[in-house]
């Protein structure tokens, strides 16, 4: 037996007629730029999430970063965000002309240490932005009431926790405003790059679809320069396709993963946790071993398919050696980037390639 570890293609084939309809209903119409498959997906989504605006971009990271230039985030300004994510996360504090602050992760759940957020914090901090890691909320509480302290504007990354819950509150609806990532393998993915941001806060979502559509929001009323960062009418026709069977998918997951929790219980593994008021949405099965580079062998010999998320923390990576960050700040993180090991995780996963998967870890 063979476990990829993601399998876009099984999903397309679920449901290849809606999705070669709503492609070739784009091209007829050529509703390329804008147009009413973009509108349609942005309302939907800002409904799915349980806030009043989206706003459709081209990737997850420009969404984020287009926020903070939408806050008024930049040169001389600082950020916090989490040691352990995607690049992205920091690589926007940066893009914005701001500095990324670095925090360590918690060794249980990955995300930002609320307790190590205060330490952190100078007369610069004008933000945060906890990452919902793994498809597991960040403990937004704690975050909302450190912010809400020092004044600190608070951007949640969803880009791997389209549909998570906090404490019965849907993740991207807690903070200030919020950015996903559409990109392929993501919960929600399409097929190509496609990000959004969404927000309660309609001056910050008019902002920033002006950002997003140079300075515009009328063609040739040009307010300020902005820049080229607009949602493709093509993805968002294959989005508002894959946005109805999100739950299912998610459920999917859910399943898969408990499955994966129960038959690894009594393995050499430390396992993926959520605290019960949590709804974990797996985008990644994530387990840690001292033993990891065995273990990825091993099954890479039977045939399964494994990755890394991350490596490397992200103070530690050349790209931030400007900063100057000591290993021993991030004792979590650099350890986790050592020792954790991501397993095939995608809806249509079944249970005989989890059981195979099991089979080799015992
Ligand atoms: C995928 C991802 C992003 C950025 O998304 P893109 O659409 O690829 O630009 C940002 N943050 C995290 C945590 C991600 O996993």
């Amino acid at each position: 037996m063979r476990v990829p570890f993601v399998d876009l293609h099984a999903q397309y084939l679920s449901i290849q007629e809606k999705i070669d309809a709503a492609i070739a209903d784009t091209i007829s119409q050529t509703a390329f730029i804008k147009g009413p498959y973009v509108k349609q997906f942005e309302e939907r989504f800002a409904d799915y999430i349980g806030v009043r605006y989206c706003v459709g971009c081209a990737n997850g990271t420009d969404s984020m970063e287009i926020l903070l230039r939408a806050y008024g985030i930049g040169p001389g300004d600082e950020v916090i965000v989490p040691a352990n994510s995607w690049i992205s996360t920091s690589e926007v504090v940066s893009t914005a002309g701001a500095k990324p602050v670095f925090v360590d992760v918690d060794p249980i759940y990955y995300t930002i240490d609320p307790e190590k957020i205060s330490a952190a914090i100078t007369a610069n901090t004008k933000a945060i932005i906890p990452v919902h890691l793994y498809g597991l909320p960040a403990d937004m509480d704690q975050i909302m009431e450190i912010a809400g302290k020092h004044r600190l504007i608070v951007i949640e990354d969803c880009a791997q926790a389209h549909g998570a819950e906090y404490r019965g509150k849907r993740v991207g609806t807690i903070g200030h405003a919020a950015s996903f990532s559409f990109y392929p393998g993501k919960n929600l993915g399409a097929y190509g790059d496609a990000g959004g941001l969404v927000t309660n806060d309609e001056a910050i979502a008019r902002q920033c679809r002006i950002i997003g559509n140079h300075g515009q929001l009328q063609k040739h009323h040009h307010q300020i320069e902005g820049r080229n960062s607009r949602l493709d009418g093509m993805q968002a026709a294959i989005l508002n396709v894959k946005l109805d069977y999100l739950e299912e998918w998610t459920e999917a997951r859910r399943r898969a993963a408990s499955k994966y929790l129960r038959l690894l219980k009594d393995t050499f593994l430390q396992l993926p946790q959520a605290p019960a008021y949590s709804r974990h949405v797996y985008h990644l099965f994530v387990v840690q071993t001292d033993n990891r580079e065995t273990v990825q062998q091993r099954l890479n010999a039977k045939g399964v398919a494994s990755a890394i998320h991350y490596p490397t923390a992200l103070p530690m990576l050349p790209a931030y050696e400007f900063l100057g960050c000591a290993e021993a700040d991030f004792p979590v993180a650099v350890t986790a980037a050592e020792q954790i090991l991501s397993l095939p995780m995608f809806a249509e996963l079944t249970d005989a390639q989890i059981e195979y998967v099991c089979s080799i870890l015992q």
